[in-house]
């Protein structure tokens, strides 16, 4: 008898740029964008876009969206902006790190008013991200200002 079955194809996703397929790689391959292992990557060579997989995913399925650099770059910034929010909460309330973040985005969810199912850092596009940011430079602005003892305002 036959013990495990075959890994069914993985869902082969699109790249949004220019409409064509991507390609996954791993570390080593040709392709690969990384001087180091960040695990498979879906990739367009082209467009220099790519997204990476769930962690143990047999099927490699993508995290979300493949990424160029201008989205990488602006996913970099609302992660910079969103993790001393998590930090903080975790540091006030307790609980864990990736629960604070849930918690975060599913708060930028509201204010952006989208899905909280599509409010994830692989899922939303530059836009998202910039709104997102803004978003989050104006609490922690109108928080400080709050708090501020020699605020003169
Ligand atoms: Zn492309």
């Amino acid at each position: 008898m036959r013990v495990g079955r075959p890994v069914p194809l993985a869902p082969q996703p699109v790249c949004e740029y220019c409409g064509a397929n991507a390609k996954l790689t791993r570390f080593g391959d040709e392709p690969y964008p990384y001087r180091d292992d960040h695990g498979p990557l879906w990739v367009c060579t082209p467009c220099q876009a790519w997204i990476g997989v769930f962690a143990r995913s047999a099927r490699n399925v993508p995290l979300g969206r493949l990424a160029n650099a201008e989205l990488r770059e602006w996913k970099g910034k609302l992660h910079s902006a969103l993790e001393p929010m998590a930090e903080g909460k975790v540091r006030r309330d307790g609980g864990k790190i990736f629960a604070a973040r849930a918690k975060g985005y599913k708060w930028l969810a509201g204010l952006l008013s989208i899905d909280e199912q599509k409010c994830s850092i692989h899922l939303l596009d530059v836009d998202q991200c910039k709104a997102a940011v803004a978003i989050i430079a104006r609490f922690e602005l109108e928080r400080r200002s709050g708090h501020g003892s020699d605020s003169a305002t």
